[in-house]
């Protein structure tokens, strides 16, 4: 077994879910309940990861938060979108 600790900063608890600890997890979940924060948004900012890092689905998921990101914020993102993947 993978005993992968919590993402966050000096959190010394086994993931739970998203790289996350159940505790941060479910922390994160009541910021996304209530606001309009995503997981992809908080998995994009680096502070969690994707669900199930299935393999070799990278370019799959990178075109999905290039998705996401597209439409959050249109005007800054340029057509450099499937070229850097
Ligand atoms: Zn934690």
């Amino acid at each position: 077994m993978n005993k992968e600790l919590c993402l966050v900063a000096a959190c010394p608890v086994t993931v739970h879910s998203r790289g996350l600890c159940a505790k941060h997890y479910k922390a994160a979940q009541r910021i996304i309940d209530r606001t309009e924060l995503t997981w992809d948004e908080v998995v994009q900012s680096g502070l969690c990861k994707p669900t199930k890092p299935k393999g070799r689905t990278h370019s799959r998921f990178s075109r999905r938060l290039l998705e996401i990101a597209h439409k959050l914020h249109p005007q800054s993102s340029p057509e450099t979108t499937e070229a850097n993947v």
